[in-house]
Formats: C-alpha cells, structure tokens, sequence
C-alpha cells in the first residue's frame, strides 16, 4: 500500500522517511523539502523534486505518493463561482464517495468553501446537504487535497501567478478558506485540526489564520479546543434567536442550546474587534424573519465581538422554505446595524449551478453519467446564458 503524503504533519512525514531508511539528521530538512514541493510547487510526482537525491525520490515513487481527489465534474456560473465534484479513493470498503467543493471570486478575494465530511449527520431543516445521509468523515489529505485540486484548476501556484502577465491582485487566487462546504467540521475534528494547521503553516498553504475559518451549528464541547489546537476563525449557523425556533431549524440545539453555545462563543479566543465571530442568519420567510427576531438578535450577541452573515434562503428541490421577502430583509438589516452589529445580507452566489450555501449535495445516485450528459448538453445550448459544466474522467 501506498502512504499518500498529503495531509501529513511534520512528525508523521518524518516517521515515514524513517521507515524509508533516511537517516534521523536528515528527516527534518527532507520533511521541510516535501513540503515546498508539494504546497508551494503544486508537485505531483516525486520524480520533478531536483533537489532530493535520486535514490530517494526513487524510493518515494515505490511507496509513498502525492494523491489528490479525482475532479468528475467542474462548473462555472454565469456570476464566476465555479464547483467542483470530487471523486474519494476507495474506502476500505472499495467504495468511492464523491463531495463538492465551491469557490467563489470577489475583486479583492477568492474564497474557497470546502467540505469536511460526505454527507452529513445533522439533519438541518433547510439544508440541501442534510438530505444526504452521512456517509463519512474526510480524512485530513482528502481536505486538504481539494485545496490543491482547486489551486491545480486555477492555476494558484506561485511560480505560475509570477510568470501570470495578469496576476490577480492579492498576490494569489484562493486567499480565503472556509469550512462550509459538506458535513459538520466539528464532528470530523481528528482530521479538520490537522487540515487547519497546515493551511495555516507558512511552510504548508501559507494563509492567514484569520483567512481560515470553520463553520459549526454549534458542537459546543469542541469550540474551545478549535480555539486553542487551530487558532483559526469560527463562524456559527445561528438562525434563531430563540430555543423553540432553533430546535426545528438546527436539531442540533436541543443537545447544545442557545445559552451554552454563545457562552463558548463569548469565551472563544482572540476575540476583538478585528477578530470577529461570524454568525450565519438564513433568511426563512415567516420563521426567523420577524423584527422582533431581529431586536432579540442584538440582545443575545451583546457583548460578543461579531458580525452577521444575512444568508438569502437558497431553494432546493424539496425544500419547505420560502426565501424572506427583500424588504424584510433590508429591515432586519437595519435594525441590527442600530444595534452596532455589521450585517451584510450576502449575495447569493453560483445559484445556477446549484453552488450556493445550503445547496450541496454529492450523493452519487443524483447525478448519474446520463443526467451529467444531459446537464452537459444543456449548459452548451445556452452557452451565453447558462453555466458551463467540464466533465473529466
Ligand atoms: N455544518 C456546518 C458547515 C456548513 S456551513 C455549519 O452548519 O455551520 C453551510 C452554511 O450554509 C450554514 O450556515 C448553513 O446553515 C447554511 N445553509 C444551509 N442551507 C442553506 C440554504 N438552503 N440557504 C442558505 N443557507 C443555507
């Protein structure tokens, strides 16, 4: 069996070389030269690595290698968002899950929304994903491989950006991740943590801890170990303001109500005013959009360095939600900026192609190969109009 080498921290990659027969005085230094090869030169193969002695990279090509998720399908929306469905290497089982993953450019920025699990075991009433059964935890290098899948696709690798005669302006394509994607990040913790240090690691991916951040319906015992293992940022999917509301909408809450969870998040590390909790407010007409609601919002996040994410519901086949009228939304807006808290309603982004929060879903029954063909065929009839789908492998 191969060992994939994505994924792994600094002292398991060391075990690893040692298991090779490299001697201990040389681990770390070629520990150090794995990693700028494969997340600074985008490698693929151990065979370009010039500064690693041929013996080695031989004995590297026969056991280890650099393994990504196998990209099935890509779209691009009319609005620039593209999304990705990946295909997982076989699970003990043989089996070959699939997850989606979503990035989503902005003039200053580009954000990349991954996912954490396959499926999800949460059930949230509004959300395209919790549909799907849970399937799995994502192990840390099928994480982080949907980086390197992402910044393969778009060319984010820093010798391309240098040699690029239009580079984008901050330097590199992907500046934001989030964990938004699949699943609940906080129920796959082993393999997140990880996964969120080596995005971090000037030596790994190289972002900011404050460009990281991790989206939780409110697994409450694990927010302050995200704190203290990852230092990154945390966002929570409120949308209620109220524990009656909540249960129905995120069952979730009925196991960590709305008290216990803005208590960790009041004690949630670093927070200021330049580091603030995101909390994410899915627009339900007639359910969590009331002005009372609103009022009730500010009320309960006094106190907590935070902003809030005001998510226009997203419609999905099936669901029993209706998108809150925009004046109502504009209202709610308002009446939490009087109340000092930033509220930008956010745009949704890549609806067309299915993209946008709450609208996930990768069980591979959906989209069979003939409705794929036909998706296809659809988008290249209405090329101007409509989103363009790759298929590959
Ligand atoms: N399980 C984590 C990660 C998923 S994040 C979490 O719940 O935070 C995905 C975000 O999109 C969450 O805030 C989720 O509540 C929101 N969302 C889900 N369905 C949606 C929909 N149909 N329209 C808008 N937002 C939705």
């Amino acid at each position: 069996m191969s060992t994939n080498l994505v994924g792994l921290e600094r002292p398991q990659l060391m075990e690893v070389l040692a298991r090779l027969g490299v001697p201990e005085r040389q681990r770390k230094m070629r520990a150090q030269q794995l990693w700028h090869w494969i997340y600074h030169r985008g490698a693929k193969s151990f065979g370009e690595m010039t500064n690693i002695s041929k013996d080695l990279r031989a004995k590297l090509s026969a056991h280890c290698d650099i393994a990504r998720p196998e990209v099935v399908m890509k779209q691009k929306s009319v609005d620039g968002t593209r999304k990705w469905l990946l295909r997982l290497a076989p699970d003990e089982h043989g089996q070959r899950h699939e997850v989606e993953m979503v990035f989503i450019p902005e003039e200053d920025r580009g954000t990349l929304c991954i996912s954490s699990q396959v499926g999800c075991t949460l059930n949230c009433t509004f959300c395209n994903t919790g549909t799907q059964r849970w399937v799995r935890n994502l192990t840390t290098a099928e994480i982080i491989g949907q980086v390197l899948v992402a910044r393969d696709t778009l060319g984010d690798w820093p010798a391309l950006i240098e040699a690029s005669p239009n580079p984008p302006a901050a330097g590199r394509y992907i500046t934001n991740i989030v964990f938004m994607g699949m699943g609940e990040p906080l129920y796959n913790t082993e393999h997140v943590f990880p996964a969120c240090r080596i995005l971090a690691d000037g030596e790994g991916l190289s972002l900011s801890k404050r460009r990281i951040t991790v989206s939780t319906a409110g697994v409450v015992p694990e927010i302050p170990r995200l704190g203290a293992e990852t230092g990154v940022m945390l966002a929570i999917s409120l949308h209620a303001t109220t524990d009656e509301v909540r249960d129905k909408l995120v069952p979730l809450n009925r196991k960590y109500p709305l008290n216990e969870l803005l208590a960790a998040c009041r004690a949630y590390p670093g927070l200021s005013n330049a580091r603030r909790i995101t909390f994410e407010y899915v627009m339900l007409k007639g359910v969590n959009d009331s002005e009372e609601d609103a009022r009730r919002l500010v009320k309960i996040l006094k106190g907590i360095p935070a902003k809030v994410n005001l998510i226009p519901f997203n419609p999905w086949p099936g669901s029993a939600y209706e998108c809150s009228d925009w004046e109502d939304i504009e209202r709610f807006a308002e009446i939490l900026n009087d109340g000092h808290l930033a509220a930008p309603i956010r745009t949704p982004r890549g609806r067309d192609i299915m993209a946008a929060c709450g609208q996930l879903k990768s069980e591979s029954e959906r989209l069979r190969a003939k409705q794929r063909r036909t998706a296809e065929s659809r988008a290249r009839t209405t090329a101007s109009g409509g989103a363009t789908i790759t298929t590959s492998g």
